[in-house]
C-alpha cells in the first residue's frame, strides 16, 4: 500500500506489527516451526559528513522509520538456513564452519557474516533457521545491506545470549562485527558509518559518529516542533562505475594522507588552520596533485559541515541547516566528484520548490537525495521533483519521508 500525493507516492513504513506478521508467515511456510522471535533494524539517512567516515571524520545520521525485520529459530548445528521475500523463494543453506572470505555469493554472505564475524570475536554462536522481508529499498543508497546485517546481529546476540544489545559499547562491537561481515565475507567495501546509525542511533536524535575512535553522541532532532519535515528521494539510478567510483576516491584519499605523514585526512583537519597548510602542500602543480587537492578539500570542509549542522541542531536552529547541506552537495559535485545528473536534478528541483535546503546523501553516483522542507509542503516538493524527472525524460523517482527511529532491536 502506498500513499497518493498529487503526483507522487510515498513510501511507507510498516509498523512492527506488520513486519513481524510478515516474517513470522513466512517462517510459517518455510520451516513449518516457530521462531525463538522476531527482531527488526533500520535503514539510514546521512544528514550529512558525507565520504568522512573512512577518513576517521565525523558525520550525522539517522536511524529511518523503514526497518529490516528477522524471524529467527537458533539451532544446535552449523547450518543457517535463510529465506527472503526480497529474493527468490528458496531456501538458501551454508554451513557456517565453511564462512570465509571469498566462499559466499549473494545475500546470504551479509547474514553468514555477522555469525562468522562474531565467532571471530570469540563469542560462541552456532546455526539458525531465518526468514526476512523488509520495506528499506534496496540498493538505493539507504543501507538496505546494514539494516540486514544489524537485524542479524540483534537477533544472534539475544539468542545466543552474547549480552551485547544492552549498551552502546555493545552494540559498538555488534556494528563492528557487520562492518568485517559486509568488508570480507560479501566483499563489499563501506566506511561503518552505516552499521553504526541502524545499531546506534535513537529515536527523535541525530547521531554524531566519531570515526576516529567509534564514539557518538546524540544530538536532538525534532523535526515536527520544529514544523519540518525530512524527504528523502530515491533516483533509482544506478551508475556502473559507483563501486570503483568509491574505491578510488578512497585511494585518493589514502596517498593524500601518506603524502602528508598522517595515518587519516582527520589529522589534518584538526589542524589549528583545519588543514589549509596541508592542502597547499598537495598541490604540486600536476593534473594529479590538483584531484588530490580537490578530494582532500571535499573531506576537510565536509568535516567542518558537520560541525556547523550540529552546532545549529544544538542551538535550536534547526530550519537554519538548509545552506550547510547545500554547501554540502557542491562540494561533492565538484570537488570529490560523485553526485550525477539524477542527484543534481533532485536538489535543484527541491530548492526551486521551497526546500530549505538538499543534497545527495551516501556514496553517490545514483541513490538517494534529501531535501528538508517545512511541514505540509512535502507533497508539492515530491510532485516538482517528480514532474523534474518527467521532463528530463528519467525514470519515476521514489519518496519516502524520513523521521529519526529506533535503532535495532
Ligand atoms: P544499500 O545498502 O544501499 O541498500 P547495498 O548494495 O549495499 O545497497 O546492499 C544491497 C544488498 O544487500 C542486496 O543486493 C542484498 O544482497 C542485500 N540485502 C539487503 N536487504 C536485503 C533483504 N531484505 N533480503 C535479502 N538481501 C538483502
Ligand atoms: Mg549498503
Amino acid at each position: 500500500m502506498t500513499t497518493t500525493t498529487s503526483a507522487a507516492t510515498l513510501r511507507p513504513a510498516w509498523s512492527r506489527d506488520e513486519g513481524a506478521a510478515r516474517v513470522r508467515a513466512l517462517f510459517a511456510t518455510a520451516f513449518t516451526d516457530e521462531p525463538d522471535g522476531v527482531w527488526s533494524a533500520p535503514g539510514r539517512v546521512n544528514l550529512i559528513g558525507e565520504h568522512t567516515d573512512y577518513n576517521g571524520g565525523l558525520c550525522l545520521p539517522i536511524a529511518l522509520p523503514h526497518r529490516t525485520f528477522v524471524a529467527l529459530r537458533a539451532r544446535d548445528d552449523e547450518t543457517i538456513r535463510l529465506v527472503s521475500a526480497q529474493e527468490a523463494s528458496s531456501v538458501v543453506a551454508v554451513s557456517l564452519s565453511s564462512v570465509a572470505p571469498g566462499a559466499l555469493s549473494g545475500w546470504a554472505a551479509y547474514v553468514a557474516g555477522v555469525a562468522w564475524a562474531l565467532r571471530q570475536a570469540g563469542f560462541v554462536v552456532r546455526g539458525f533457521d531465518a526468514t526476512v522481508d523488509s520495506c528499506v529499498p534496496y540498493g538505493a543508497g539507504l543501507s538496505s545491506s546494514a539494516a540486514l546485517e544489524s537485524a542479524f546481529a540483534v537477533a544472534l546476540d539475544e539468542v545466543f545470549g552474547l549480552g551485547l544489545a544492552s549498551d552502546d559499547a555493545g552494540r559498538a562491537r555488534l556494528a563492528a562485527a557487520c562492518v568485517r561481515a559486509e568488508n570480507e565475507i560479501a566483499g563489499a567495501p563501506t566506511g561503518g558509518l552505516d552499521q553504526a546509525s541502524s545499531l546506534r542511533c535513537h529515536a527523535g536524535q541525530a547521531l554524531l559518529l566519531d570515526c576516529l575512535d567509534g564514539s557518538v553522541e546524540q544530538v536532538p532532532f525534532d523535526l515536527s516542533a520544529a514544523g519540518l519535515a525530512l524527504l528523502v528521494v530515491d533516483t533509482k539510478a544506478e551508475h556502473s562505475h559507483a563501486t570503483g567510483g568509491y574505491g578510488a576516491r578512497r585511494a585518493t584519499c589514502e596517498e593524500a594522507a601518506t603524502l602528508l605523514g598522517v595515518p587519516l585526512l582527520r589529522s589534518v583537519a584538526d589542524e589549528p588552520d583545519g588543514g589549509a597548510t596541508a592542502l597547499a602542500r598537495l598541490d604540486d602543480g600536476t593534473p594529479e596533485g590538483s584531484v588530490r587537492v580537490r578530494r582532500v578539500r571535499h573531506v576537510l570542509s565536509e568535516i567542518g559541515r558537520v560541525r556547523e549542522f550540529v552546532g545549529l541542531l544544538r542551538s535550536g536552529a534547526v530550519d537554519e541547516v538548509g545552506p550547510a547541506m547545500d554547501a554540502s552537495h557542491a562540494s561533492l559535485r565538484d570537488d570529490y566528484e560523485v553526485s550525477c545528473v539524477e542527484l543534481d536534478l533532485v536538489v535543484t528541483a527541491a530548492r526551486a520548490a521551497g526546500a530549505l535546503g538538499a543534497r545527495m546523501t551516501g556514496g553517490g553516483f545514483g541513490g538517494s537525495a534529501i531535501a528538508l522542507v517545512r511541514a505540509g509542503t512535502e507533497s508539492a516538493v515530491a510532485a516538482a521533483v517528480a514532474a523534474a524527472f518527467a521532463e528530463s525524460g528519467l525514470g519515476a523517482p521514489e519518496f519516502l519521508l524520513a523521521l529519526p527511529s529506533d535503532p535495532a532491536a
